[in-house]
């Protein structure tokens, strides 16, 4: 539990620094990490020493199940991400990290780096996502799992090396038809009771039987593994009680750490 709450201090420091940036000594080392993700685009600026400097999240439409659909807008934000953290901090971001997703085919990782170059960045380092949220999470072994916005990423760590990996093309985003679908109100309303907390007990039986998928989806993947915990990372673990659902469904122990969301896009500055 120790290690746990190092990674939940590092993930609220990151969200302080979302409101208040910290500015960095000009002639410090940064390390930035650049996630592409179905729903957003996250930057993530941390001092070499691994603490937070700064984040931007942007929710965007750029990419679908790992795959950039629209090459021209996702330079465009990360262009501008880049320029918006630059006036901030003062300093300016030359190279970053990025992520893939698991089972990326090897065009699609060309296509995610040409992105982030055609921003403004050199390539430092591409890495695995369930892997950076484990250098997050301080753990070397167990599953993984980024329930993100039009994925879900199932990785089985073995001393810190993804051994399993699959990307199943369901999340957030599938919630939300569900959620629009019952209510009767659109997509984007859809999303914003989601994402409502004092909505909580109208969105969460809704959400049970998409999460009651999600968790046989997962079942399905780790069988086979000596898997005896799960992390729960990606924007969609955000929902409250989500990890009871997998628990009881996959009667495998559950961890979630503070705000998921940010746990991938900090896992990829670290391995800048
Ligand atoms: P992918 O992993 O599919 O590429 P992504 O990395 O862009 O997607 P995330 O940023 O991890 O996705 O998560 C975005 C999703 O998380 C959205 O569907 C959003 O609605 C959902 N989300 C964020 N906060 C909450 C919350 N508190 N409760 C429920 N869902 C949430």
């Amino acid at each position: 539990m120790k290690l746990l709450d190092k990674a939940n201090q590092l993930i609220k420091k990151m969200e302080e620094c979302i409101a208040n940036p910290i500015k960095p000594n000009e002639s410090a080392r940064i390390k930035v990490g650049v996630d592409l993700g179905t729903a957003n685009i996250v930057i993530t600026v941390l001092k070499d020493d691994d603490t937070p400097v700064i984040a931007r999240i942007y929710p965007a439409d750029v990419v679908r199940d790992g795959i950039v659909v629209d090459y021209i807008a996702a330079v465009e934000i990360l262009r501008k991400l880049k320029q918006e953290i630059e006036s901030l901090i003062n300093v300016r971001l030359d190279t970053a990290a990025t992520a893939i997703p698991p089972g990326i085919i090897p065009g699609n990782v060309r296509v995610i780096k040409n992105v982030v170059e055609g921003a403004g960045f050199a390539v430092s380092n591409v890495v695995d996502e369930p892997v950076a949220a484990s250098r997050v999470l301080g753990i070397k072994d167990g599953a993984v799992v980024d329930i993100g916005g039009g994925t879900t990423g199932i990785s089985v760590l073995r001393d810190g090396v993804a051994v399993y990996s699959a990307d199943e093309p369901t999340g957030g985003r599938h919630m939300t038809l569900v959620i629009a679908g019952g209510l009767g109100v659109t997509y984007e309303e859809a999303e914003k009771i989601k994402l409502d907390k004092s909505k909580h007990d109208i969105v969460f039986p809704m959400a049970r039987p998409v999460v009651e998928k999600m968790s046989s989806i997962i079942l399905k993947h780790i069988q086979g593994f000596d898997v005896e915990t799960i992390y729960l990372v990606g924007g969609t673990s955000c929902l409250d009680g989500i990890e009871n659902i997998v628990e009881s469904y996959t009667g495998k122990r559950v961890v979630k750490p503070y705000n998921p969301l940010l746990v991938t896009p900090i896992g990829i500055a670290i391995g800048a």
